[in-house]
């Protein structure tokens, strides 16, 4: 008999997943492939991983091609830098990209640069896809932060990844319906926070695939991610699972 995860593998999608050097581990794309077809996901969300890894737009968009284009939607993992480069971010329209990341804890010099931050929300707001922020690890990367921009460009969608602090997550999510949070390592606790709050429609399903394997090397991949996505399910409804893996990711990041 088919499990639950099995019937419905091929209609899950994850927003929050990435490859490259984290720590001393080095997480390949052929890694990423395999699991993924293994699991039999439908879309991953990809992005290179944005701390303790050199930034280099070239090797991404060199790695991110040879990945299969039917399962593997590409991230833009924006620099100041890179915005200083070519502040229309046309350089980096070969990747095709369908969202663009900005990790302030990563780069801290994000927190003294709003204006820069805004050039990028614009070429998000021309190209028609949204803008992920990393949330959390310090004041400058914080949820409330980046609630100013949400309300400054209600045209744009705005992901904030892990939603941390929760407490500043809810705000931004009350304020303003253009804001959404990825639950990648977000507790339950948090998630039925953002429920309770009547705001179960504007989470979408994260991993942070497979980092997760840094913080505990004895796990198998495979099964902590079918046991995380069980686990979702029985805590929430296939229902709104299913909004948040599959409704939601096709709305804001597939646009079809
Ligand atoms: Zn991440």
């Amino acid at each position: 008999m088919m499990t639950t995860f099995e019937r419905l593998a091929h209609n899950i999608c994850d927003c929050h997943v990435h490859y490259g050097q984290f720590k001393n581990d080095y997480y390949s794309t052929e890694l990423l492939v395999r699991c993924y077809a293994e699991l039999g996901i439908d879309k991953v969300g990809t992005m290179p991983v944005g701390t303790s890894w050199e930034c280099d737009f070239n090797r991404d968009q060199k790695i991110m091609s040879s990945l299969p284009k039917e399962r593997f939607v590409p991230y833009l993992w924006v620099s100041p830098e890179m915005v200083d480069a070519d502040p229309s971010l046309k350089l980096y329209d070969v990747l095709n990209y369908k969202v663009i990341k900005i990790h302030a804890f990563a780069i801290k010099e994000w927190d003294k640069m709003p204006d820069k931050i805004r050039t990028v929300i614009e070429v998000s707001y021309n190209n028609g896809v949204p803008v992920m922020f990393h949330t959390g690890g310090w004041r400058g990367s914080n949820a409330i932060q980046f609630y100013k921009f949400c309300r400054e460009y209600p045209d744009v969608t705005f992901i904030l990844a892990h939603g941390r602090p929760i407490s500043q997550t809810l705000t931004v999510l009350k304020g303003a319906n253009n804001a959404y949070a990825d639950s990648s390592f977000m507790s339950i606790e948090s998630m039925k926070l953002i429920c309770d709050a009547g705001l179960s429609n504007r989470i979408l399903f994260g991993t942070d695939f497979p980092i997760m394997k840094t913080f505990w090397p004895e796990i198998n991949l495979i099964e902590w991610y079918k046991k995380n996505v069980m686990e979702l399910i029985q805590t929430f409804g296939e229902k709104d699972f299913m909004i948040w893996a599959n409704e939601n990711f096709y709305k804001l990041i597939i646009k079809k």
